[in-house]
């Protein structure tokens, strides 16, 4: 599959819902959007069909002043999975998740990743000044940016979106990681799609990274941000019954059904996940390396599914489908930034994990 590559956007395109483009469009479509700046913020939205603020945000943004007035800075748009959005769907159930399949990822070769191959390179060429990729989530999680690598830059522009920051190496294949390669890199969280709130945030961060100058070569002050890496994630195994609350009826697994109010909170040792039929955890947490460390993180008490450690975990759902196609949650660790103060770091040191 090829992308489509266009130099404007088409005939009233923007009033449509992310559930009609498919109807407009041929396929995943890079748009280009001439500013005054030529170097251009890469924008993508959609990799998730169901995920539409980053779609609703770009709509407002391009219908509002920017239909008179030329943009500060050129825009390059990706829409991704159309074909997914016209059925309200992360993807369809024969599609991969298009965002495992950029350049970077780690699973095989699919429909997606001879055309995310293209648009990579396309972009590449153009020298974008930043990169951000828009996204929404089921569970009850704060708006949060996501980067890829501890770099000045990247770390100014997640921190201008949230405090909290969320840095991370797997998934493979993601289109933010991907792009850290060549220009300041992140994904937008911006919680439930839908929501107001979400679209309106995405909304304002967009039009003011637009209007950006240039990011700032020197780390964020510890003060602006709150760093966390992830350092594990939970999966449920395909075969094994769960359920959420009153909805878990006799299930194997049956998980607290506000499991996502402790999102975003640092859970002591003890915290319960879940009650458990049969004495065994039932969920499998791995490494970010995907080396099973269940043991470490988990125990049964009882017939209680209880935490072992600290930790604070990121992304927990209570959505079935949304554990089944991706994950049940992460688990994440505070990260300390070196800082010096009024220091140029083009080069940070690595971060040291919290204990
Ligand atoms: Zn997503």
């Amino acid at each position: 599959m090829q992308p489509v590559i266009l130099d404007h956007l088409p005939a009233r395109l923007l009033e449509h819902p992310a559930a009609a483009l498919a109807d407009h469009l041929d396929g995943p479509t890079l748009i280009h959007l001439p500013g005054r700046r030529p170097s251009p913020l890469f924008v993508s939205v959609l990799q998730h069909g169901n995920e539409i603020s980053g779609w609703d945000a770009v709509r407002r943004l391009l219908s509002g002043r920017y239909q008179r007035d030329p943009l500060p800075r050129s825009l390059t748009l990706f829409i991704g999975n159309i074909s997914a959005a016209a059925q309200g769907k992360r993807h369809l159930p024969e599609q991969t998740d298009m965002n495992r399949c950029w350049p970077g990822g780690s699973n095989g070769r699919g429909e997606w990743h001879g055309l995310l191959d293209q648009v990579t390179e396309h972009v590449r060429v153009l020298k974008p000044f930043a990169s951000i990729d828009i996204h929404n989530n089921t569970g009850e999680n704060p708006h949060y940016a996501a980067v890829n690598r501890i770099d000045p830059r990247a770390l100014n522009l997640a921190s201008r979106f949230s405090r909290t920051v969320v840095y991370f190496t797997e998934p493979a294949g993601v289109q933010s990681a991907a792009f850290a390669d060549f220009c300041p890199s992140v994904t937008l969280e911006c919680g439930p799609p839908g929501k107001r709130g979400g679209t309106d945030h995405a909304m304002t961060y967009l039009e003011s990274a637009l209007n950006l100058d240039e990011l700032p070569e020197r780390l964020p002050h510890p003060e602006d941000l709150d760093l966390f890496q992830v350092t594990a994630v939970v999966r449920v195994p395909g075969m094994l019954k769960f359920g959420f609350g009153a909805g878990a009826g006799d299930a194997a697994l049956r998980f607290d059904g506000h499991l996502d109010r402790l999102n975003f909170t640092e859970m002591p040792p003890g915290t319960r996940f879940a009650r458990v039929a049969d004495g065994r955890p039932g969920i499998q947490a791995f490494s970010t390396e995907g080396e099973e460390q269940t043991g470490d993180w988990f125990e049964v008490v009882g017939d209680k599914l209880v935490t072992r450690r600290p930790a604070m975990p990121a992304m927990l759902t209570t959505d079935v489908d949304a554990v089944r196609q991706d994950c049940l949650c992460y688990l994440m660790e505070r990260v300390r930034i070196q800082h010096r103060r009024g220091a140029r770091m083009d080069h940070p040191e690595l971060p040291e994990s919290a204990p």
